[in-house]
């Protein structure tokens, strides 16, 4: 491969080169001298095998190159890891099956059928399918590029998959969905929160802007709201969720350690907590779909104003 690659390989044309005296031509077409771009790339014989396999994995291929340009933009393709072996594969058998043909037709004068030939790349390809390491991107085109090539799927592993849902509190509590939003760290913020009883029903929800702040600062905001909605309202039994993991650590161990502007009513909603029963959890972002609207409704607010 090497040495077609370099443009030092015995075919008839190089041979010619070296001083030999030869009446070179092709012996699949005999309408040109045995070039190795004629022989590999432009031949009808070899032209037909990489149409066939071009077709096959969706290549777009571009034969007015040298072997060697050619060969770079067909291992450049951007594939699967087991699509992108099986045509780097095919590129070389291709080659070989061209060199295979070639030979015995020159010096015994037998003729390897075309079909013949595809049906030894395709034996090679399903032996090299079952060496690959790499595996197939989940999608259609890749599940199609497999049944063509009659090889067998190389799946790549699922991704983790986690069930999230909204679960209501237990009769007798309220269980608030806050969350701050901020465009910049620090820029334009706003904070939301809605309020839910044991049958899901809203017993109310807020969304205002905050100003200029940084994002973990726009989720402390809203946690200080909603606390004091709670204790105003007379909502005793509080469940928080909301997907900042900064605001779970803080609620969970109760820390007063918070930036000095919200220490005061930081500070008074701690004195509320211990009159209240709390319960604080963590929900992914897709499970806050209300707060993360009424989030985005509260920074609209915030630039409309
Ligand atoms: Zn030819």
């Amino acid at each position: 491969m090497w040495h077609i690659l370099l443009e030092r390989f015995p075919n008839e044309d190089s041979l010619a080169k070296t001083g030999l005296s030869l009446a070179s031509s092709c012996r699949f077409c005999y309408a040109s001298t045995e070039t190795l771009a004629h022989l590999f790339l432009h031949c009808p014989y070899s032209h037909s095998l990489w149409d066939y396999f071009s077709s096959l994995l969706e290549f777009i291929s571009i034969f007015q190159l040298s072997p060697l340009d050619f060969f770079i933009s067909a291992i450049s393709w951007k594939a699967s890891p087991q699509v992108g072996n099986l045509w780097l594969k095919a590129v070389v058998q291709i080659f070989w099956a061209t060199w295979y043909a070639r030979n015995p037709l020159i010096f015994k004068d037998c003729f390897i059928p075309l079909i013949s030939s595809i049906a030894f790349i395709h034996t090679t390809l399903k032996d090299c399918n079952r060496l690959n390491i790499g595996g197939m991107h989940n999608k259609q085109s890749d599940l199609l590029l497999r049944h063509r090539l009659q090889v067998r799927p190389r799946l790549s592993r699922a991704p983790r998959i986690i069930e999230i849902y909204w679960r209501p509190p237990p009769l007798g509590w309220i269980k608030v969905n806050k969350d701050g939003a901020c465009l910049g760290s620090p820029g334009p913020s706003s904070c939301c929160g809605v309020f839910r009883n044991h049958r899901g029903f809203v017993k109310g929800c807020f969304a205002s802007p905050l100003g200029i702040m940084h994002a973990f600062e726009a989720e402390l905001s809203v946690v200080i709201k909603a606390i004091e909605y709670a204790f105003g309202f007379g909502w005793h039994n509080l469940w928080i969720e909301c997907d900042s993991s900064y605001m779970v650590s803080l609620l969970s161990c109760r820390s007063p350690n918070v930036p000095w502007r919200f220490l005061s009513s930081w500070r008074r909603c701690l004195v509320y907590l211990t009159s209240m029963k709390i319960f604080v959890s963590h929900i992914y972002r897709e499970g806050n779909q209300v707060g993360n609207s009424l989030a985005s409704h509260g920074l609209s607010l915030a630039q409309n104003s």
